[in-house]
């Protein structure tokens, strides 16, 4: 990775996911210690709760985050990934990390906690991990590091064959994306079930028939993640949980299920923080326009948008994992539907509909540079330049209409780095990683282009034809 045009805090990032396994680097020990004494060691019956490389340090993100923000125009998103091994190589990284925002990051491992306490409630079996648990590496293929994903999510394969996992349910819906789409593009015989905990959860308390109960009236909205819903479709199980719980009022925003809006994540967050917190106040008005108490979602990066966005624009909203609900709801005991009439509508349910709004992903034959410009240019050619994605893209309406930061211009830069134009790697690269991937452009090109898994694929050409020594910017 080194000598690449990669940004140092994408560089910084990537070498944390595959060698501590989570993205800040913070060693296994803080990645696990939520769940001790909650799971046993290993899968039962093939099956593992899987927490991710960002769940179980996502209060750390957050806390960063915020810092970046107040020390804006003193200190950018790159110096941090140099402060970090700095720290690290003194000793007081993880110390002054837990006890700057150890108190944060409690948040997010509650949300891990009550995930497994409903999973467990329903009879799910499941074991975990823990530092066995081989993270993912879905950063490097946000930030197109397609090589190093591949040879990373093979070992991944062989690893979780050896210790006999069969199948992984996860509350971190970017995780599920890469098992269940990008795992078996990359890897061979990839055979890992990957479901996401509002599936199951969904599946199970309709076949049980359970019915749960809040011991207060609560009014909520609820943000769709992207890759949860427009990704990997799954929307109606959500709706169906909230429904079974007695107190809640769901008002949905303009913007829900499969047209769901971004929250500012998709990796932005990492590369360009100013960018990111713009985009997030676009969704934040929307959601806040509700009239809801709380916002409710699925996804780690999503409750870290939000919540920061919520506070800097003073709106005092509540953010919470879906899952903490449901605890909180399930702690006043489980209903079960004696068999019924109802017992055929449970049936039904037990297959919600998987949407599925995106065109199918482009693969190039391999990832070498011919290859990967050949796929790159066949697809960016069949661009009409119509601009109906550049309407509902996030990020080119939060930087007023810029045409480099839109999906429009981003299909133009890759089609021009490609054909070999003089553009820059670096450059193109810059306005690849500006891209938060959540797929509004996709659903709204009339030609099927998948444009932000073409980004992907780009940003893997920039990366890799910048580090061959093509153009000026290698
Ligand atoms: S280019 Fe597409 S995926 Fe990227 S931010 Fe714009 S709409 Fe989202
Ligand atoms: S909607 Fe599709 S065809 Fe039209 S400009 Fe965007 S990428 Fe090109």
């Amino acid at each position: 990775m080194r000598g690449t045009a990669v940004p140092e805090i994408v560089r910084f990032a990537a070498e944390n996911t595959t060698q501590t396994g989570d993205i800040l680097g913070l060693g296994t020990e803080q990645r696990v210690r939520w769940a001790k004494g909650l799971l046993p060691r290993g899968p039962v019956n093939g099956t593992v709760f899987y927490s991710g490389e960002m769940y179980p340090v996502m209060g750390y993100a957050e806390g960063a985050f915020r810092m970046l923000k107040r020390l804006e125009g003193f200190m950018d998103v790159n110096s941090l990934a140099r402060v970090g091994p700095l720290m690290r190589k003194l000793g007081i990284y993880r110390v002054g990390a837990r006890a700057l925002w150890g108190g944060l990051n409690e948040k997010y491992q509650r949300a891990l906690r009550d995930a497994v306490y409903v999973l467990r409630k329903l009879g799910v079996e499941m074991g975990y991990l823990f530092e066995d648990e081989p993270p993912s590496g879905v950063a490097l293929h946000t930030y197109g590091l397609l090589r190093e994903f591949k040879e990373h999510a093979e070992w991944v394969s062989r690893r979780l064959e050896e210790l006999g996992v069969r199948r992984i349910i996860t509350l971190d819906p970017i995780v599920a994306t890469a098992f269940r789409l990008y795992y078996p593009e990359f890897v061979k015989d990839w055979r890992v079930e990957a479901l996401h905990f509002v599936e199951i959860v969904a599946r199970e308390m309709a076949r049980q028939g359970v019915r749960l109960r809040l011991s207060r009236r609560v009014r909520v909205t609820y943000h769709d993640p992207c890759y949860l819903a427009r990704t990997l479709g799954v929307v109606d199980e959500v709706r169906f949980i909230l429904g079974r719980i007695e107190g809640v009022e769901l008002v949905e925003p303009p913007r829900h299920g499969v047209n769901t809006g971004c929250s500012g994540d998709g990796g932005l967050e990492l590369t360009q923080p100013p960018l990111a917190r713009k985009v997030s106040y676009e969704r934040i008005e929307e959601l806040s326009g509700t009239g809801a108490e709380r916002v409710l979602t699925s996804c780690p990066a999503c409750i870290m948008m939000l919540r920061t966005g919520f506070d800097s624009m003073n709106l005092g909203l509540g953010v919470d994992d879906l899952a903490s609900l449901v605890a909180e709801a399930m702690r006043n005991g489980v209903e079960r539907e004696v068999e019924t009439d109802a017992g055929e509508e449970r049936r039904e349910k037990l297959f919600f509909k998987r949407y599925r709004v995106l065109p199918r992903s482009p693969e190039p034959k391999s990832l070498e540079l011919d290859d990967l410009a050949e796929m790159l240019l066949w697809e960016t050619d069949k661009c009409k330049k119509c601009g109906f994605c550049n309407v509902e893209c996030p990020t080119y309406r939060a930087l007023d209409r810029l045409e480099s930061r839109s999906a429009r211009g981003r299909m133009t830069l890759i089609n021009s780095l490609v054909r070999g134009d003089p553009v820059r790697p670096r450059a193109v690269l810059d306005r690849l990683y500006s891209c938060v991937l959540c797929g509004q452009c996709s659903q709204s090109c009339p030609v099927g282009l998948h444009v932000q898994e073409l980004i992907v694929y780009g940003r893997a050409y920039a990366i890799y034809s910048g580090r061959a020594g093509v153009g000026p910017g290698a």
